[in-house]
Parts: structure tokens; C-alpha cells; sequence
């Protein structure tokens, strides 16, 4: 065990198979160190950025195709049907829960989702107005959540590290 490296959790040697001549004895020694990386990148929201500066303005936009009108929500850049460049549409935030699942594990994949208490409700929704479903967080209760409960898009005003969560899903409905 050293103790000149804070790091070094432990030394450990691996022994030898004695019965046959072990040509990896000089890798038999291993020193298991613990590491923190963090990584900063640079990524481009390109034609989805008007989706993200619009929640900031607490509104909700779409994508429509105006050749096979149908409407993405999530927005989809070009309609993957016919290929069409889309258009911006806002619709009114309210929809439909088609499906859900009650997690009680949150996946860590950024701070917003650290902060998380579970279990927490990831809903599929079906947007009024909307061809697709949504899915996203839903701040209600896991008793409460059933499948065609009415919810609508609450926007949030304190700072979030990803811009989608800027947006949740809330019931519509008084329980
Ligand atoms: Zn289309």
C-alpha cells in the first residue's frame, strides 16, 4: 500500500500459476487507483434550439409538415415521412398520459436528474395537437398516474442544466 498517492485504493498481487511457467509474472502486480474525470463539451442544438428558447418564454412549440401535416412533439427537424423541411407550430401544452413507468432509480445523466426524488413518474404524452408522443418527467404522484390522465406542460423558472428540463409534465387534474 503506498501512501505517497492519495488515490491508490489498494496493491494487490495476482499469484502465479507455479505449475506451469507464467510468462505474465511481471503483470502480476497490480495497484488499483481511484480517478475523477470530468469532461466539458461544446454541443450544437442546431434546429432544435427554438424548441428550448421558447420554454424560457414558457412556450411550447412543434413541428408540423406542411405536406403530410403531421405534427412533432417532440420537434422534428425534417418530417422522417415524406422528408419535408418542418415548420414551427405552438400548441397548448395539455395532452394525454399514453403510457408511464414509475422509476426508483434515477440514471444520473445530469444534475437535474440528481436532484431527482424517487420514485419518479417518466410519462409518455400524447400532446393535443401532436401526431407523437412526448416523453418526459411528470411531477405527480405514482398512486395518482394512470393511463389517459390529463396533464399539461409546467415550465421551470429555477436554473437547470439541460434546457429540456426547463420543461415537466403536471396533472390537470385536482386529486
Ligand atoms: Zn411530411
Amino acid at each position: 500500500m503506498s501512501d505517497k498517492v492519495k488515490s491508490i485504493i489498494d496493491v494487490q498481487t495476482i499469484e502465479s500459476d507455479s505449475q506451469t511457467d507464467d510468462r505474465w509474472s511481471d503483470f502480476r502486480q497490480i495497484e488499483r487507483i481511484t480517478i475523477e474525470l470530468s469532461q466539458r463539451y461544446k454541443y450544437s442544438l442546431g434546429r432544435y434550439s427554438r424548441f428550448f428558447i421558447e420554454l424560457e418564454n414558457h412556450k411550447f412549440y412543434a413541428t408540423k409538415c406542411s405536406k403530410c401535416n403531421k405534427v412533432y412533439a417532440p420537434p422534428r427537424p425534417f418530417s422522417p415521412d415524406s422528408m419535408d423541411i418542418t415548420e414551427w407550430t405552438e400548441l397548448s401544452g395539455e395532452g394525454t398520459v399514453k403510457t408511464f413507468s414509475v422509476l426508483h432509480f434515477a440514471p444520473g445523466t445530469n444534475d437535474d436528474v440528481n436532484a431527482l426524488q424517487t420514485p419518479y413518474i417518466l410519462a409518455y404524452v400524447h400532446l393535443d395537437g401532436a401526431d407523437t408522443l412526448f416523453p418526459h418527467l411528470l411531477k405527480a404522484s405514482a398512486n395518482d398516474v394512470h393511463i389517459g390522465m390529463r396533464v399539461k406542460v409546467a415550465y421551470a423558472d429555477e436554473p437547470v442544466s439541460h434546457p429540456i428540463h426547463l420543461m415537466y409534465f403536471i396533472p390537470m387534474e385536482v386529486s
